[in-house]
């Protein structure tokens, strides 16, 4: 890999560079790392031009022989593994070993959805006295994936894998802030030998007007969207009026409960791990604990002692384990939540200001604020960052319903052993993904995805590949 790195677009089987580029920057040092290619609204009408063209070739194509790419490219990903993590450790800031982690997990969703994709089944209904039906499972189309820049390989990866397999064409929209990595990962996949416009990408200043130029005719039949809430809900506002099957992985504002039985040494080692992973910037990172006032000054103590114990620093730094947040916009609005729960009468255990580096990027002291309220806007709004807002229940209180008092419904998580109380609460709790004493909770056997305001279709499991699917009724008459 070049030591400055550009990503270029992939359009109807070509890399291409464009008028226009723009700088991409490591968020530790702010220096320019890289440079990437601004695709515009010319760029969006020739890759839906060139997605549909490939369309029904990639279906009729054996799942067996789509899958075989995405084994290649998974192999690839584990063989260039370390060179890729130190790109995305300098792009995204990351720690070193949790951008390890996240490429593997990347490669292991590519191996998922290339056996996944072999068995997407349909079904025969029972006989009635005119004949049998059938369910049939045909690739929805060609898909539009947008991803976020917290997890740029491994949001990338689920995408991509999962829409190939089910045997449709993709034209990925990487994150602005994380090009290069997203162009390593689609350089891999499109070097096992991909037909022209099965797998194309356009990175861009501009993902609105990009996005908007994309939709604005029939030729793309999915969207499959990681980000936002915000930006989510206003690409299905802007559907206009042609409907089009639209995944949204949004944000969330996890809950995780301790119950007054829980080994509390492993929920301590959970939820610090849950919470302070990717500096806080995930969406399913824990942002509000509720933890049993009978338990609650023990579990305290050993959280505290886990927080003093992490190292702020640049991602590919020793011993790091909480990077920079990606931006000032990042670190502004953690600051304005810390005040403002501050103000209300929470109190800073640890942490609670930016962190000294030397280093030019926004850092934060990993900060567990106690006595919050839920009125308070940590309480209400997606923290993304490494504040921990913890509140006490007693025997009195519905913790469950405490947990289910937000707009979110992505990931939740229970510390715990009492498995009759544990499966009261996964009954109630009002979330996609949850962690039983498991402060990560993705896998890519499992369903990923919210409820509510934190999402709508999954991906992972065999659900992933149901998402790139439409299903046929057939009624048979001999
Ligand atoms: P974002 O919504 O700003 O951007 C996400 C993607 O959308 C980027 O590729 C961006 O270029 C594009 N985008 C931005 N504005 C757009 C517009 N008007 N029209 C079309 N596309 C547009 O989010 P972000 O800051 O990159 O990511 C952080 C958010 O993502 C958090 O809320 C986090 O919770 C969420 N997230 C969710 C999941 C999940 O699986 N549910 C995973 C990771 C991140």
């Amino acid at each position: 890999m070049p030591d400055t790195p550009v990503a270029t677009l992939l359009i109807a089987g070509t890399w291409q560079t464009a008028p226009v580029t723009f700088e991409v920057v490591d968020p530790a040092s702010l220096e320019v790392i890289g440079t990437a290619a601004d695709a515009g609204p010319d760029h969006a009408r020739i890759a839906v031009e060139a997605a549909v063209a490939a369309a029904r070739g990639w279906a009729e194509l054996a799942p067996e022989v789509r899958s075989g790419h995405l084994r290649t490219a998974a192999a690839v990903v584990r063989e260039r593994g370390e060179e890729l993590a130190v790109l995305l450790s300098r792009e995204n800031g990351k720690p070193l070993a949790e951008a390890r982690g996240e490429l593997s997990g990347a490669a292991r969703m590519l191996e998922w959805a290339a056996e996944e994709g072999r068995r997407a089944y349909g079904r025969v209904t029972p006989s009635d006295a005119a004949g049998p039906g059938l369910v049939l499972r045909s690739p929805v189309g060609p898909v539009l994936a947008i991803t976020p820049w917290n997890f740029p390989a491994s949001m990338l990866a689920r995408k991509v894998a999962l829409a190939l397999a089910a045997g449709c064409p993709v034209i990925a929209k990487p994150a602005e802030q994380t090009p290069l990595i997203a162009t390593a990962l689609l350089e891999i996949l499109q070097s096992t030998g991909l037909p022209d416009g099965v797998l194309q990408s356009l990175t861009t200043t501009r993902p609105a007007e990009l996005v908007d130029a994309l939709l604005s005719g029939p030729g793309l039949r999915k969207v499959s969207f990681t980000g936002s809430t915000e930006v989510g809900l206003g690409l299905l506002r802007r559907t206009g009026d042609r409907l089009r099957r639209t995944s949204l992985e949004l944000g969330g504002h996890s809950p995780a409960v301790v119950l007054p039985d829980a080994d509390l040494e492993a929920a301590a080692a959970g939820v610090v791990a849950g919470k302070f992973f990717n500096a806080g910037q995930s969406c399913t990172a824990v942002n509000r604990l509720y933890v049993h006032e009978d338990v609650a000054a023990d579990l305290l103590a050993l959280v505290e002692k886990k927080v003093a114990a992490l190292r702020v620093g640049r991602g590919d730094a020793e011993g790091t384990t909480v990077g920079p947040l990606i931006d000032r916009a990042g670190m502004e609005k953690v600051e304005r939540q810390v005040a403002d729960a501050v103000e209300q009468g929470a109190t800073v255990l640890i942490g609670g200001a930016p962190a000294e580096t030397g280093l030019a990027g926004n850092f934060y002291l990993p900060t567990v604020l106690t006595g919050v309220t839920p009125q308070m806007l940590i309480s209400r709004e997606e923290t993304f960052g490494p504040v921990l807002a913890v509140q006490t229940y007693g025997d009195s209180d519905d913790v469950a319903q405490l947990a289910n008092d937000t707009e979110y419904g992505l990931a939740a998580y229970v510390f715990g052993s009492d498995l009759r109380r544990i499966w009261r609460l996964l009954d109630r709790l009002e979330f996609g993904v949850i962690g039983v004493n498991e402060p990560s909770p993705v896998r890519p056997e499992l369903p990923f995805g919210g409820q509510k305001n934190s999402g709508q279709e999954r991906e992972g499991g065999s659900e992933g590949i149901e998402a790139y699917t439409e299903v046929k009724a057939v009624a048979l008459r001999f």
